[in-house]
């Protein structure tokens, strides 16, 4: 048990160093894009040069993309706030317009509108993104995706919660994927994928005080299901005097 412990704990460590390396890296990344397009548009440049530092803005494309993924793309300079599920939904989806488009795929909204949790809202848009980024990478062209919210009844402490779930008719997974997905590096995806991006996820929903589960079957699809503490009717006990 203790040698199952250290090990876990060391798998913890090494997801949160890559979480903060992926973090530190975007503000010098981005130095580095702009000068090299400084080299390139300099006169006299060769086109042996220029074919060269083609190729590092190619490769600096790859390691950005990877920052993103984890926890570079948005930053959230407040604290834990009242959130709205239906924004924080709409703002994420409109990021992803034109990668549902490419691959003809239906999304479904199913939001109930006055919806709010408590957390950091660059956060739970980072967590949106994951699943519908996984969604769309699961799915085959024409599929669907759907994003569902609701109010709901917490089984487990019988208070208000919120229910917010991401839905694919992709191409789901087997058992052994399933149980390794929230491992930091863990990927089937061999040349794009980080395996950060559920390991990053399930942080922030925990941070935010929720749960986060899985149902998924091959060929038929996959379903993210998130529980979160309904903050619309607070219990007397958490009012300030
Ligand atoms: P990455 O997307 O970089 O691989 P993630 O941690 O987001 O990292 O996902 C880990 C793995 O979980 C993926 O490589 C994939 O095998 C599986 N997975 C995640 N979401 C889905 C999904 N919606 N449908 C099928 N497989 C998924």
């Amino acid at each position: 048990a203790e040698e199952a412990l250290r090990s876990s704990e060391k798998l913890a460590a090494t997801g949160r160093l890559a979480a903060t390396i992926a973090h530190e890296i975007n503000n010098p990344l981005e130095a580095v894009t702009n000068f090299i397009y400084l080299a390139k548009t300099t006169d006299g440049v060769s086109d042996q040069v220029r074919s060269y530092l083609e190729i590092a803005d190619q490769e600096l494309g790859r390691v950005s993309h990877i920052a993103r993924q984890t926890l570079g793309f948005y930053r959230d300079s407040s604290g834990p706030i009242l959130m709205s599920v239906p924004d924080i939904v709409q703002d994420v989806v409109n990021l992803y317009q034109r990668k549902l488009l490419y691959k003809s795929l239906e999304l479904k909204l199913d939001v109930q509108s006055d919806l709010t949790i408590r957390g950091l809202a660059g956060e739970m848009r980072q967590v949106l993104a994951n699943l519908l980024v996984n969604a769309i990478d699961a799915s085959n062209d024409g599929g669907r995706i759907w994003i569902r919210a609701r109010r709901v009844v917490d089984l487990k402490t019988g208070g208000k919660a919120v229910r917010l779930t991401v839905g694919d008719s992709g191409i789901g997974m087997n058992e052994e994927v399933r149980k390794k997905l929230f491992t930091p590096f863990f990927t089937t995806k061999s040349d794009v994928g980080t395996g950060l991006g559920l390991w990053v996820t399930r942080g922030m929903v925990e941070k935010a005080k929720g749960r986060i589960r899985v149902r998924s079957r091959q060929g038929i699809g996959t379903v993210f299901s998130m529980l979160f503490p309904s903050t619309k009717y607070p219990p007397p006990s958490v009012q300030p005097a």
